[in-house]
């Protein structure tokens, strides 16, 4: 029978790699449902191409150009529009499984409602991950959920975790492959522009995860990402910058072996693994040819051009709502930055304050999550229109 998927980040670029690995086996799956921010052009045409039975977007003032959008192309998805609603869909109990691919902490709330219907989440949203922190994790065991990492690091841990026993990954390193961004190799930082910051050497991706890409915030999310994915400790997560993203991320044991996931750069092939794992499926990436890699390079991250890849361990060891406020501080400088109101090194002096500021909160409720969050962002606009966080 074909399987039904929901996809909350559909306009995305994530959301439109799926859709393209999904219309390569009909017979298999479909999209049921299909969510957005607020492009509604984009939307529609994602429906009309898909036959998506749902359209939904997160602005709920878009609702009637929404369905009037639908209606003029004479589709028949239903229309929905709000947070309530991308719930709901995250939620689906029709749905097989839900790709969660909004960005940002927008995506926390869907990541809650599909863990607690005890869905199958296919996750690429690591901002939920990054805030739910063990709360998110316990309500996927206590309500049955399933979770297949999407982020391609964690796509390939997971891989190569998938043989081993509980014992053997309780010493297992995890190393993170970090492409080390348009700026590995650029000494002074003070005068990027936001055209150099939104693009990425290998991989194209949406402009939040581009800009966090170049300052490695990226990686730090992903460290964090990691530690509660995998339930490794901090201290067992090391990250080593590969330029050419074919090592995807790799598990070291014990006995010295390390399991690697290897293949060219294409977000397809974890989508096509979350999807159908423990299957294997064509998901339209090319081959990886070994005889045409000419080599392979390794280094280690330079922190301190980086800062904000350091905070990452620094605000898992802090506990509590570091990670929340890391995570908000920095969505908030980086939509300073692209808008042009701050500089590209601002974006680390914010994080530095707002983590500075040590704000606590409830991480044991949602509600207190969201409220940390909240909270954090406030404090991140204060110290951009302040000008303390100006570099
Ligand atoms: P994009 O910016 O390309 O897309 C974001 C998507 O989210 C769009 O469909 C957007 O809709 C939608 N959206 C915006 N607000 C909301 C909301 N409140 N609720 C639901 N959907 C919303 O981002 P990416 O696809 O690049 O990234 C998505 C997530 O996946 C991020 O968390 C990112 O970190 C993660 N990820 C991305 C990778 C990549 O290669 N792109 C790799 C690994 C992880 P609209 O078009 O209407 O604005
Ligand atoms: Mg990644």
């Amino acid at each position: 029978m074909t399987k039904k998927v929901n996809i909350l980040g559909a306009t995305g670029s994530i959301g439109r790699s799926a859709l393209d690995v999904i219309a390569r086996h009909p017979g298999q799956w479909r999209a049921r449902a299909l969510a957005g921010g607020s492009r509604v052009a984009e939307l529609v045409q994602a429906c009309e191409a898909t036959g998506a039975e749902i359209a939904a977007l997160a602005d709920e003032t878009k609702l009637d150009e929404l369905a009037a959008a639908l209606k003029a192309r004479g589709l028949r998805a239903e229309p929905m529009a709000g947070e309530e609603a991308l719930c709901r869909i995250a939620a689906d109990p029709e749905a097989d499984a839900v790709l969660l691919a909004a960005s940002g902490a927008a995506g926390l709330p869907q990541a809650f409602a599909a863990a607690r219907a005890g869905r199958r989440m296919l996750l690429a949203n690591k901002e939920s991950v990054v805030c739910g922190g063990a709360l998110l994790q316990s309500e996927i065991r206590r309500c049955g959920a399933s979770l297949y990492p999407v982020d391609s690091e964690h796509s390939a841990i997971f891989q190569s975790l998938a043989a081993a026993t509980p014992s053997q990954r309780e010493k297992a390193v995890i190393w993170l492959t970090c492409s080390g961004g348009p700026f590995r190799t650029r000494r002074d930082l003070s005068a990027v522009t936001v055209a150099e910051a939104s693009t990425h050497p290998r991989w194209k991706m949406g402009r939040k995860i581009t800009v966090d890409s170049s300052t490695l915030m990226n990686k730090g999310l992903e460290v964090i990402e990691a530690r509660w994915l995998f339930d490794i400790p901090p201290e067992r997560i090391r990250v080593v910058v590969h330029p050419e993203s074919v090592i995807h991320s790799a598990v070291a044991y014990e006995d010295g072996a390390v399991m690697a996931q290897l293949g060219v750069p294409d977000m397809r092939t974890p989508i096509a693994v979350a999807l159908a794992w423990p299957e294997r499926v064509a998901s339209g990436a090319a081959p990886l040819d070994f005889t045409a890699l000419s080599a392979l390079h390794f280094e280690a991250p330079d922190l301190e051009r980086f800062p904000q890849l350091g905070m990452a361990w620094e605000a898992l060891r802090e506990g509590g709502a570091a990670c929340i406020v890391l995570n908000a501080a920095n969505e908030v400088a980086v939509e300073a930055f692209l808008q042009g109101r701050i500089s590209y090194l601002s974006i680390a002096r914010t994080c530095r304050l707002a983590l500075d500021a040590g704000l606590s909160g409830d991480v044991e409720s949602l509600e207190g999550i969201l409220a940390a969050d909240r909270e954090a962002r406030s404090l991140a606009r204060s110290l951009i229109d302040s000008g303390r966080a100006l570099a």
